[in-house]
């Protein structure tokens, strides 16, 4: 196991013995009050709120874990509420539905939503629902960890892999950190002394020369390969990553 997929599994541990603070949102309070004590229970902490409007503020704070969501509800509907949530995070979202209300369900997972249980509901399903979707999410986030993305180009640090479109790209141990560097770095200018320090060290006494050869590899193997242009030369001075 290298080091990088050590940093990668811990911090799925991390993620998954955190306390989770679960958003319960839900105009009835008989079965908000019910839900808050089963997920306190499991030990989750539980935020409560009894219309949609608050829902969404409470939503796009950052702590929240996983959204409970009613689609009845009064005044801004469930489905709108959840239409926005996904608009700018993607926070789990579990909701209650009526049984016979299919159409409210396709709507709702079309916005986004991660998965849905009727009611009225067992705990217990709803629990190991809980448990599905938040180990999913912790699995996505630490992907999105790992990962970097230009366009069509995906760079995986953890597997040292780099696809175009899913196509994936053959590179060397050197190419590959130089595009790493790039990537990281998008939109900065590097010159070739940093380039050099950072992909070879600083202790590196051989032809500074390398750095052009090895951007035309990686132009070669991408660029060129896929027509596109991701590396830029800026003159007299070293070189650039930006977005296709
Ligand atoms: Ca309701």
């Amino acid at each position: 196991m290298r080091y990088e997929d050590i940093d990668g599994w811990l911090y799925l541990q991390v993620v998954m013995f955190m306390k989770n603070t679960i958003l319960i949102i839900e105009d009835e309070t008989k079965i908000a009050r019910f839900l808050e004590l089963e997920l306190k229970h499991e030990g989750y902490e539980v935020e409560i709120a009894y219309d949609g409007r608050t829902g969404c503020e409470r939503a796009l704070k950052r702590d929240i874990a996983l959204i409970i969501l009613d689609l009845m509800l009064p005044g801004l509907s469930g489905i709108e509420v959840c239409r926005r949530i996904r608009r700018e995070s993607d926070v789990p979202i579990i909701m209650l539905t009526a049984k016979d209300d299919t159409s409210d369900i396709v709507m709702g997972l079309d916005m986004g939503a991660d998965d849905y249980v009727t009611k009225p509901f067992a705990i217990e399903e709803l629990l190991a629902r809980i448990r599905t979707a938040l180990k999913r999410s912790a699995r996505a986030q630490a992907r999105k960890r790992d990962t970097i993305t230009a366009g069509n180009l995906e760079l995986s640090r953890n597997e040292y892999k780099v696809t175009y479109a899913g196509e994936e790209i053959m590179l060397s141990k050197k190419e590959f950190e130089l595009l790493l560097y790039l990537m990281e770095n998008k939109g900065m200018v590097l010159t070739r002394e940093k380039i050099l320090e950072h992909v070879w060290g600083y202790d590196f006494m051989g032809d500074t020369n390398i750095t052009d050869v090895y951007i035309r590899y990686l132009r070669s193997k991408i660029d060129q390969r896929f027509g596109v242009q991701y590396i830029h030369t800026v003159r007299g001075v070293g070189y650039t990553f930006r977005d296709e």
